[in-house]
């Protein structure tokens, strides 16, 4: 137990454990917020309802799991030392290396005496009488903070589906986002596959070879580029290694999402066919992400991004032999990049071998779970086990299941019924010193989340410092600076192809949640721009007042 000053210099209650500072969640961004508001000198509690350190990597194990962003700039910046030593095997490391990374900070920089393992955060109620927070958690006890920040990722909170009778199904299912850590052995079995997102299209080929049968059920086929895979050699490993500061430098100030990449100078209408069909065909054999980046109007322009999209479309055709396979696969309601663009090795080849087979449950939807099969209209598909690569509540999902209450007795699950509402995707009115790290309303998910976090983590850092050196308490975004940050995180989403698609990024993915844009499309470097210059106005938006003066603060914010 540490009982420990708050950063005011003021004693706390007696009894509870007390820290300036509590995280939840031990991924990359507690981690990394940890060993910042250390480094400051404050007393601080992370709490993980996981067993161990890494966040999406401790949980992600199932078969093909890896990055799609390049390990060399998927990694932490903040130490250049670390940089400088980690030896990364691939151009996309697979999970396991990048759970091992993670472990590896942690060592590192000997993080894990203020990690409380195997305990999730139940609930976090602000004390509007003392300022100060209440941290319940899954072992019964109570700790008060100071400040609260939810590392509590934005792909974390597994969805599993409501079918009928998933409960009574005889053999094992598996979520792909809550994989077992013992290895799971296909081999002999027939297995489904429900969900054709990014954890789907890495898996399926990996299980594909293992299994006797895979049967993939597909509601909404998406686009994926081949991942061009390859080891990386010591000489591309220093190349990186040497240019750092310039290659980070690049993804935090002038990439849109945080990933170093060529910039276009054209739309994809300013070329004429050949020209554009050379570009796309370069960026397919390069392979990954950058696909999208080819012209500078894919996500904004429906005939150019009709052109992107039809270039890999044709691509399906050429790789799956059979017309009818190949036509499922072809996504055809949404524009390309508009859902999360998928990076795949050897998907759509899959698809050729004779033990796989593609169920379209768009058309046909699965009825029900039996004790050995996924009955869709019709007919039953006979598997022995069932993986479901379903997805995440995102964004949202980890944050609405702790109660969290803030000023008035108001929670934030009343606050955000209709959708989430922050200032800069990091605090919400009526919630002071709660912190969010890639909260809904920043670029998150749109972005190398490592660079976003990074950014994140520092400017909480950076705010918690100005506050104690200047004597202040409470800090708390104002309504209208929320109110005017959602308007224009809305309009920067509906000036793009985005909301055309049905996708996470939406909500659109959990029966009931409300339908609004979640992450900020404005570009990791701009936003970066929009928070420094928040902070260097003093934090212009926020209010923020010592002890004495919070009473009238509360009342005018
Ligand atoms: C399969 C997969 C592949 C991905 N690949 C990439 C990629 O290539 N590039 C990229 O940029 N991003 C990728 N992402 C996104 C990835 O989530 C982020 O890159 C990053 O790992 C997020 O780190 P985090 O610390 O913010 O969140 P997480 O890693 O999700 O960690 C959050 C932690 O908080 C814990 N937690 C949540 N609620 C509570 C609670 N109430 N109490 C206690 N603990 C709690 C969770 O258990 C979790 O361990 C991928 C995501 C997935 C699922």
């Amino acid at each position: 137990m540490s009982a420990v000053q708050s950063i005011s210099g003021k004693g706390h209650a007696a009894n509870a454990e007390t820290y300036d500072v509590v995280v939840v969640g031990a991924g990359f961004a507690g981690m990394y917020m940890l060993h910042r508001l250390r480094g400051l000198g404050l007393s601080v509690r992370v709490f993980e309802q996981g067993g161990d350190v890494g966040g999406t990597w401790y949980w992600n194990r199932y078969p093909g799991a890896r990055c799609d962003v390049e390990s060399m700039q998927y990694s932490y910046s903040f130490s250049d030392e670390l940089q400088q030593e980690w030896d990364w095997s691939e151009r996309y490391a697979p999970q396991p290396e990048i759970l091992k990374y993670a472990n590896h900070v942690a060592d590192r920089f000997k993080l894990r005496p203020d990690i409380q393992l195997d305990t999730r955060v139940d609930r976090a109620a602000f004390d509007e009488s003392a300022n100060i927070w209440s941290v319940t958690t899954s072992d019964g006890k109570t700790v008060t903070a100071k400040f609260v920040v939810l590392a509590t990722g934005c792909l974390s909170n597994a969805k599993v589906p409501e079918i009928k009778g998933l409960s009574d199904f005889k053999g094992k299912v598996y979520h792909t986002g809550h994989w077992p850590h013992e290895p799971v052995d296909f081999a002999w079995l027939r297995v489904g596959v429900i969900g054709t997102g990014s954890s789907a299209i890495q898996s399926v080929p990996v299980i594909a070879a293992q299994a006797k049968h895979l049967t993939v059920f597909q509601r909404t086929a998406n686009f994926s580029i081949p991942a061009r895979n390859t080891a990386l050699t010591p000489e591309e490993r220093d190349s990186s290694r040497s240019n750092y500061p310039e290659i980070r430098r690049i993804a935090r100030e002038e990439m849109r999402n945080g990933i170093v990449q060529e910039l276009p100078d054209r739309g994809a209408l300013d070329d004429g066919a050949n020209a554009r069909r050379a570009k796309y065909e370069a960026r397919w054999a390069y392979g990954g992400l950058t696909f999208m980046g080819v012209y500078n109007n894919l996500v904004l322009d429906k005939a150019a991004n009709d052109t992107a999209a039809d270039f890999v479309r044709e691509k399906i055709a050429e790789i799956v032999s059979n017309p009818q396979t190949a036509k499922l696969l072809q996504p055809d309601n949404h524009p390309i990049g508009s859902k999360r663009i998928c990076v795949d090795t050897d998907y759509y080849a899959t698809f050729n071998r004779p033990n796989v087979t593609l169920v379209d449950i768009r058309s046909n939807p699965i009825e029900e779970i039996t004790s050995n099969a996924v009955r869709t209209v019709g007919r039953d598909h006979e598997v022995d086990a069932l993986v479901l690569a379903t997805g995440f509540d995102a964004m949202t999902g980890s944050v609405a299941k702790i109660d969290i209450c803030g000023r008035d007795g108001q929670t934030l699950n009343q606050k955000w019924a209709e959708g989430p509402k922050t200032y800069l995707g990091l605090m919400s009115a009526g919630f002071p010193n709660l912190f969010i790290i890639t909260g809904p309303g920043s670029p998150s998910v749109l972005s190398n989340m490592i660079v976003s976090i990074e950014q994140h983590v520092d400017w909480i850092a950076d705010c918690v410092a100005y506050m104690r050196d200047r004597g202040l308490e409470v800090m708390e975004a104002s309504k209208e600076a929320e109110d005017k940050w959602v308007a224009h995180v809305n309009e920067v989403a509906h000036s793009t192809l985005y909301p055309q698609a049905n996708s996470w990024y939406m909500g659109a993915n959990i029966p009931g949640k409300p339908q609004i844009f979640m992450p900020y499309i404005g570009g990791v470097g701009a936003y970066r721009q929009i928070c420094n210059n928040v902070a260097a106005k003093g934090y212009e938006g926020f209010a923020m007042a010592a002890a004495e003066q919070v009473q009238k603060m509360a009342v005018s914010s």
